[in-house]
């Protein structure tokens, strides 16, 4: 049972540079618990939601921008994860083990039909990103 719903807590979302930014959107945790649920029932099991990037301040935004793009401009930063409406993360049936992870563009099939129109939704090897920007909507894979 988490804090903020039934899989989710608070603390997943906190700013990984230690300086407490834990506050998060409440539509994003609605979505995250949504997409759960409909895995949960899918699957028949229970699923299991890491997240791996949750609350990025601006400084530790700064920080892994310039860590991964050389060409990165300092503060032109767009990422919703700075504005505590965006998370990266994986789903597991059962367990949480690497063959019970249940894939990033399933998650992104199912995310990209639920809401047309709508958010930020994208793909990675073995992860994914949703945000609830306002606004223009954004899709991305790998
Ligand atoms: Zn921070
Ligand atoms: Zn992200």
């Amino acid at each position: 049972m988490g804090d903020l719903s039934e899989n989710l807590s608070r603390k997943e979302f906190e700013c990984e540079c230690g300086c407490k930014f834990d506050t998060v959107d409440f539509e994003l945790v609605n979505i995250l618990q949504d997409t759960i649920q409909h895995f949960t029932k899918e699957y028949k099991t229970r699923i299991y939601c890491i997240i791996t990037g949750g609350n990025r301040c601006v400084q530790h935004n700064e920080k892994i921008q310039l860590l991964y793009n050389r060409d990165y401009i300092p503060f032109s930063s767009n990422s919703q994860h700075i504005y505590a409406r965006a998370a990266d993360f994986k789903l597991y049936k059962n367990k949480i083990k690497k063959e019970n992870q249940i894939s990033s563009v399933e998650i992104y099939e199912y995310l990209y039909i639920k809401y047309p129109n709508k958010y930020g939704i994208g793909w990675y090897i073995n992860r994914n990103h949703l945000d609830t920007r306002s606004g223009q909507f954004a899709r991305w894979g790998r």
